[in-house]
């Protein structure tokens, strides 16, 4: 089935877009003259994030709400610019007292609390390395991360610390510091834990940020590969050009925007999306503590008077399924913008939200090492539902195919299928997978940087997703490690093999599927599936771990002894099994 474009008019546009005419732009851009929309820090001290996002709008445009936080409890909390300035400075002397220098790496595992934002702003400031983990983990994912990130600071609630670190506590060598956020009025007593709020109180809210050299460390964020160790992506300083020119040009910021984006800071979209670029931008963002819920959501839009509002495809789909009835309810005319990321956003979605919005969503694309948007649908430009869109100003995109001997081949023939490519050098690319040199150099080829998407170009230079070259799993806009999950099974008492893969789902796009083989004595059964599951979740958390396993005598292996997940996965989905020649019993 093939979509109608949405052809946009001059007319149609609210506000002027930041970009207004997509060639003109890739004319006239330059990272350098991105570089110059941002202030850098005083007396030519360098460039550091949180100057980019607070300081500098403190200066000026102080009283500005900054950050809007609405508590799932109905509490809301507001930020100013300079209220902004003052708390991170004060966390940023919380971690100088605390003995964290710059470099060293603070690691947060909350919810959407404004304690987070500060913590990772102040961070910034003090130039150590801030690591938001997904507060859904359990403590398998938790201890992987904090061990391979060496982490010094951990900023968490008590009711986390005690689910899920105090028991795996001795694991994490690294570990000096646990700042643990109760409230105001009631003082952590956990031994071994010191209270957050408590060092705020006592800290000054004066702080002068130290020289701070683009291409020094800001961000660690993690992201799986099909085997190994979760990735500990590196990001530095300089990558707030990105950030920032980015959510001008792909998600249209304008000051006076309301900006919601609903993504989580434990995944990079929370951060750079979440956190970043908004401020820089001088906006009023949004951060809403509490998980989905589609009337909430209209809610929220409605009385925060959304304008600008960055989501993913899952929800979309979720407030699809709730369906229009319910958006007449609300009165949705303040937005003007509608993004997306984070997987595939079928035509269907585009077209529906035009239809019951009266606007389309804007697809976009990104991963967790680009550290920014790549390829977007602009508000100047029209849409052809299903495409990611093209290359942002400053990044050069190609579809490309590897020879046998191991050259880069670019694809200029529109409508072939490749890998999808970028040329390095934009400033938020990642700069090191932590630790893993050999990782992270086999991300690059022949001067370009592979990014384990296949993609398609059009005629016209829209990008088309076609999926993953390898067995990595989206589910709900988390990417999956299989290893990972595989792992934890395989250490369950009545597992010999486990084989995990992503299976087609509607609404979530993948959901984990693992298939299970048994140790001899273990007879298949609901009472077995169900002890491996709570024995996933609780290691796991409950977004990584199985939501289906499968029982089987034995599991495909290739010859030298690896799972085959892309047989499972073709058995699956009943698809043609493909070449089993290094299948072991073939
Ligand atoms: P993450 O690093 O967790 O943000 O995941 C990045 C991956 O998500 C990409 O490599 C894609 O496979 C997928 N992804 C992100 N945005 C899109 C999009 N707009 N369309 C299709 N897939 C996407």
């Amino acid at each position: 089935m093939s979509w109608e474009p949405i052809v946009k008019e001059q007319s149609d546009w609210p506000v002027v877009p930041n970009l207004r005419n997509y060639a003109q732009a890739i004319e006239d851009f330059s990272w350098r003259r991105a570089q110059q929309e941002l202030q850098g820090l005083p007396a030519g001290r360098g460039l550091n994030i949180a100057h980019e996002a607070v300081d500098r709008h403190a200066n000026t445009t102080g009283n500005h709400l900054a950050l809007r936080w609405l508590g799932k409890n109905g509490d809301v909390l507001d930020f100013s610019y300079e209220d902004l300035r003052k708390l991170t400075n004060r966390f940023a002397n919380v971690l100088r007292q605390l003995g964290v220098s710059p470099g060293e790496r603070v690691f947060a595992l909350a919810g959407r609390l404004p304690e987070l934002y500060l913590a990772a702003l102040g961070t910034f400031k003090n130039r150590s390395v801030f690591c938001p983990l997904f507060s859904a983990f359990g403590p398998e994912p938790i201890k992987a991360r904090i061990n391979i990130g060496g982490a010094k600071v951990l900023v968490t609630t008590e009711a986390l610390y005690q689910r899920k670190v105090a028991g795996i506590r001795e694991a994490l060598p690294s570990l000096e510091h646990v700042l643990l956020i109760g409230t105001d009025q009631q003082p952590t007593h956990i031994p071994g834990t010191l209270d957050f709020h408590q060092l705020m109180r006592e800290a000054s809210d004066e702080f002068t940020i130290q020289l701070t050299a683009p291409e020094d460390i800001a961000l660690l964020h993690f992201t799986s590969g099909t085997t190994g160790t979760p990735k500990g992506a590196v990001h530095v300083h300089g990558a707030v050009v990105a950030h920032h020119i980015t959510g001008k040009l792909a998600l249209d910021l304008h000051p006076e925007d309301v900006f919601w984006c609903t993504a989580d800071p434990g995944w990079v979209t929370g951060t750079s999306y979440g956190i970043i670029a908004p401020l820089t931008n001088g906006v009023t963002m949004v951060v809403d503590e509490a998980d989905f819920d589609a009337e909430r959501w209209y809610r929220i839009l409605q009385e925060q008077k959304v304008t600008v509002w960055y989501t993913a495809p899952t929800a979309i789909r979720m407030l699809m399924k709730a369906g229009a009835e319910i958006v007449q309810k609300y009165d949705l005319s303040h937005l003007r913008f509608l993004a997306s990321v984070g997987e595939p956003l079928n035509p269907e979605a585009v077209v529906w939200s035009q239809k019951i919005y009266g606007k389309p969503f804007h697809d976009n694309w990104w991963q967790t090492e680009t550290g920014g948007i790549m390829i977007a649908n602009y508000a100047s430009m029209d849409i052809r539902p299903g495409s990611m869109g093209k290359p942002l100003p400053g990044i050069e995109a190609a579809i490309v195919n590897k020879t046998p001997d191991g050259k880069i081949e670019v694809v200029t023939a529109p409508e072939i299928q490749g890998e999808l490519a970028l040329r390095p050098g934009w400033p938020s690319m990642f700069r090191a997978y932590l630790n893993e040199p050999e990782r992270y150099q086999k991300c690059f080829a022949d001067g370009w940087y592979l990014t384990g998407d296949l993609a398609r170009r059009d005629a016209d230079g829209y990008f088309w997703f076609i999926g993953r070259k390898d067995d990595v799993i989206k589910t709900s806009g988390h990417l999956i490690g299989p290893f990972e999950v595989e792992s934890i099974l395989l250490e369950h008492a009545a597992v010999a093999e486990a084989g995990v893969i992503g299976k087609p789902d509607p609404v979530a796009m993948e959901i984990v599927k693992a298939f299970v083989s048994l140790k001899p004595g273990y007879e298949a059964s609901d009472a077995l599936r169900r002890e491996l599951f709570a024995h996933a979740r609780s290691r796991l958390g409950a977004v990584v771990a199985p939501k289906e396993i499968e029982f089987r005598d034995k599991l495909p292996r290739t010859r030298s002894g690896k799972i085959m997940r892309r047989l499972l996965k073709a058995q699956e989905l009943g698809l043609p099994t493909g070449d089993t020649s290094t299948l072991e019993d073939s």
